[in-house]
This record gives structure tokens, C-alpha cells and sequence, in this order.
């Protein structure tokens, strides 16, 4: 049988795309591959399940547009399928003057972006949050928590609903683009799709490569390590506390999450992974070392960023620099409070020059669109992303 869409890759932004066809071209045939045993095992099953509101994004940048409306869509997919999610809210605290400074910036930014924000004085932020300190502080309203494996599972549920397949345990290890149709192979076993759509995350470069694209970047695995706190300390924060983030930095820095399930997580760091899909902390992988390390890229890369890497590095290594991150905003933790949680893995593209993407990057030919980046807070806007493909690709031949 020829399908009329074939996706790779059971990860949130693969099963929104897919609802999206779905509801676009109702009746058609597709089936997603994937190569693991259920939904969402790898970035959007590891993450820290935040509904962002997108106050960081350059405003009038795709990047804010998308969070924006995902947030939207996510709450409003999470009503109608009965996915339990909270709006509890988020404070950006500021500990220095340096912070400080850059905090009215966020808040000039989140304000162009129309994100409701207020600014809160040291003494406020103590009333609404007793355990934590700063010299002032952003509260973003809006943002909320879910558990994205939920979310994945519902969109799977309105795939199926919809007609669509979902075949696990497939690791496609071939593309071949025809003329008509895409043959996907794993192993012995083939499909043919008339559009096929590769969503493929930690794993996006490998495929974009067999499938004969020409592409000028390489995945670096970013590990994001977590702990959790015990559990009597959990009523220590009622709201998610964030770093004021370094604008240098791709990533938003260690924060208390509330979790769906009543917990609290630390973190999550970002320490260079030796295993694109190895979660336990001293995983490695000969092939994902040596891949990057042949690239050009990845060493202009870690020159460039060498100082905070080394910084991630020795917190990763040392509970108690981990510990002095949080302490900077919530002194009273201790090292007991914190116990180990699993980790996620950033599925980081980084180009010949040693650029870290920031942006999404795809690549597409005749029947083929690869999604090679999609780049946090992709799991909040992956709703919206999901149209925009299905807009690039109900355009293809
Ligand atoms: C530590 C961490 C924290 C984060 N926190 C947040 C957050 O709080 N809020 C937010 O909005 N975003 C967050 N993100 C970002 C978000 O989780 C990701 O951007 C999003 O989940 C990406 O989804 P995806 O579908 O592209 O990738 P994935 O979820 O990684 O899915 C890709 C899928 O492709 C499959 N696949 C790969 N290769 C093959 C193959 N050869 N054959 C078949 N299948 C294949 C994989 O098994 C996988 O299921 C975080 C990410 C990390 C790592």
C-alpha cells in the first residue's frame, strides 16, 4: 500500500503534525514510525513538563508567535481531552544588581511580546514566596505545568480516532526518495508514503544524512540533569522559580519546578552528553562521541562556550555546586533535599561554524520535509508547529 503521509517519529511535534494532517486532509492514509515502544520516550517524555509563556523571544519573532498560540492550544487540547494541567504561575528572580538589569529588560520584552507581567520588589516577592530571595522579581501569570507523556498519549489517542497508525518498534534505517513516492525501510520491513515527514529529534541529523539531504550541521546531545526535592520539602515553593537567564546562553538556567504530580524538581543543567540517548549520568556512546568529535563545529563550539561549559561540567560532577545554583535564590536547601531524578537530552544542532541553532531549521525536497531543529520551548508550541508544517508540506508536489 502507498500512504499519503508517512511520519518518523512519535515525539510531540511528530503527533501534532500528524493531528494536523489529519484534520487538514481527513481520510487520508498515514502511519507514524517509531522506533521506541510507546510515545514521547525521549525529549518530550524528559523534560520539565512547563507550559511556557514565551516572555524570553525576540518580539514579533516566530519563536514568540509560536509559544504565544501553543500555550493557548496546549490548555485548550488539554480541556477538551481531559489532561490534567495547572496554571500556577512563574517568578524570574533577580539576585544581583547584573540580574536586576537584565530583568527590566525581560520585562520590556515580555510586555512587547503583550505577555501579562508584573514586577515585584524584593519585600513582595518574600510575601508571595517566604522561602525565596532576590532583589526583585518577574510573576508570569500564565505559565503552567503539564506532564507532556499525557499530552503525547491523548494526541495519539485523536490520531488513531482520526484513522492514522502508529507503528512502534520501527528504527528506520532507510529513506529512498523517488520521483512519486518515499520507500522507509527498517531493516526487512518497508513502507512507501506518497509526503513523508521526519520528526526524528535527538536523532534528526542521522536521518536527514540517509536520506541523501545535504545538511551543514551535526546534533550535540546537551544533557539536562534534574534532582528532585524530598518529599516534605515540596510545599517550599507554590510557584515555578527561575534564574533572570545570561542572554548568552541558549538555556534558561537551574529552576524549581513544580511538577504535575506534586513534586518538585532542580534543574535542569546543561553538561555536554556523551550519549545522544544514554540517561544515566555516565553514559557514552563510541558512535555519538566519535560522530561530533570528527565535527569542525562542535569544537569551535566548546571553544567558544569553554568557561560555562567547564562551570556546567563541575556542578554536574558536585552535588554541592548544583546545590549553591539553587541556593543563590532558595537558600534554605540543603543536600539532603535533594535527591536523584532522570535526566532529559537537548537534541542540540550546531553548525560548521560552531553556531548554535536557535531556530528552527528544516530541510526539505519534492516529497520529504525534515524537521532538523525544533527548538525548545518546542514541547509548549508544538501545536502551532504541527500547522506549520502541515502548511509547508500540503504544498509539496
Ligand atoms: C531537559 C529538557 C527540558 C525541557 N523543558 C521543556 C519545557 O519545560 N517546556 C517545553 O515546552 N519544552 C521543553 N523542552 C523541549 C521539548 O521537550 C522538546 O523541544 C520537544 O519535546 C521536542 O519534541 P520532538 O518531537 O521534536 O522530539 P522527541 O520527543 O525527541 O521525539 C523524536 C522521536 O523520534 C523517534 N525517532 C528517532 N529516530 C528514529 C528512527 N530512526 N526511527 C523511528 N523513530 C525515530 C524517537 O524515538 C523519538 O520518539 C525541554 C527539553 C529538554 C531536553
Amino acid at each position: 500500500m502507498v500512504f499519503d503521509y508517512c511520519v518518523i517519529g512519535g515525539g510531540i511535534v511528530g503527533l501534532a503534525t500528524t493531528m494536523e494532517l489529519l484534520k487538514r486532509r481527513p481520510g487520508s492514509s498515514l502511519v507514524i514510525l517509531e522506533k521506541e515502544s510507546s510515545l514521547a520516550q525521549h525529549q518530550t517524555g524528559h523534560n520539565s513538563g512547563v507550559i511556557h509563556a514565551g516572555i524570553y523571544y525576540a518580539p514579533g519573532s516566530l519563536k514568540a508567535d509560536l509559544c504565544r498560540r501553543g500555550a493557548l492550544a496546549t490548555k485548550s487540547f488539554c480541556d477538551e481531552h481531559a489532561v490534567p494541567y495547572q496554571v500556577c504561575g512563574k517568578l524570574l528572580v533577580a539576585t544581583n544588581a547584573l540580574e536586576a538589569g537584565r530583568m527590566n529588560a525581560l520585562f520590556e520584552r515580555a510586555t512587547k511580546n503583550n505577555i501579562d507581567v508584573e514586577r515585584l520588589d524584593a519585600e513582595e516577592l518574600k510575601r508571595r514566596e517566604p522561602n525565596i530571595v532576590g532583589v526583585g522579581a518577574l510573576f508570569v501569570k500564565s505559565t503552567g505545568i503539564v506532564d507532556y507523556t499525557q499530552v503525547a498519549r491523548a494526541m495519539g489517542q485523536v490520531i488513531r480516532k482520526s484513522g492514522g497508525e502508529i507503528e512502534f518498534g520501527v528504527n528506520v534505517d532507510t529513506i529512498q526518495e523517488g520521483p512519486a513516492e518515499v520507500l522507509v525501510a527498517a531493516g526487512e520491513r518497508r513502507w512507501t508514503a506518497k509526503r513523508l515527514i521526519v520528526c526524528a529529534g535527538l536523532q534528526s541529523d542521522r536521518l536527514a544524512r540517509i536520506a541523501g539531504c545535504k545538511i551543514e550541521h551535526q546534533i550535540v546531545p546537551f544533557r539536562g540533569e534534574y534532582y528532585r526535592l524530598r518529599a516534605d520539602k515540596s510545599g517550599i515553593v507554590q510557584r515555578l522559580i527561575y534564574p533572570i537567564p545570561d542572554p548568552d546562553l541558549p538555556f534558561l538556567g537551574i529552576h524549581l519546578t513544580r511538577m504535575i504530580d506534586g513534586g518538585v524538581t532542580v534543574g535542569p543543567n546543561a553538561v555536554l552528553g556523551f550519549a545522544r540517548e544514554g540517561y544515566a549520568k555516565f553514559s557514552f556512546n563510541l558512535k555519538d562521541v566519535r560522530e561530533y568529535s570528527a565535527f569542525p563545529g562542535f569544537w569551535k563550539t566548546i571553544a567558544a562556550n569553554l568557561k560555562s561549559g567547564m562551570i556546567e561540567m563541575r556542578n554536574s560532577l558536585s552535588k554541592r555546586g548544583y546545590l549553591k545554583e539553587c541556593q543563590k535564590y532558595c537558600p534554605s536547601l540543603s543536600l539532603e533535599d535533594l535527591l536523584p531524578e532522570k535526566a532529559g537530552i537537548r537534541a542540540q544542532a550546531v553548525m560548521r561554524d560552531g553556531t548554535l541553532v536557535h531556530d528552527f531549521l528544516f530541510v526539505q525536497t519534492d516529497r520529504m520535509l525534515h524537521v532538523c531543529n525544533a527548538p525548545s520551548p518546542a514541547a509548549t508550541s508544538a501545536i502551532p508547529i504541527g500547522e506549520m508544517i502541515a502548511d509547508k508540506c500540503t504544498t509539496v508536489a
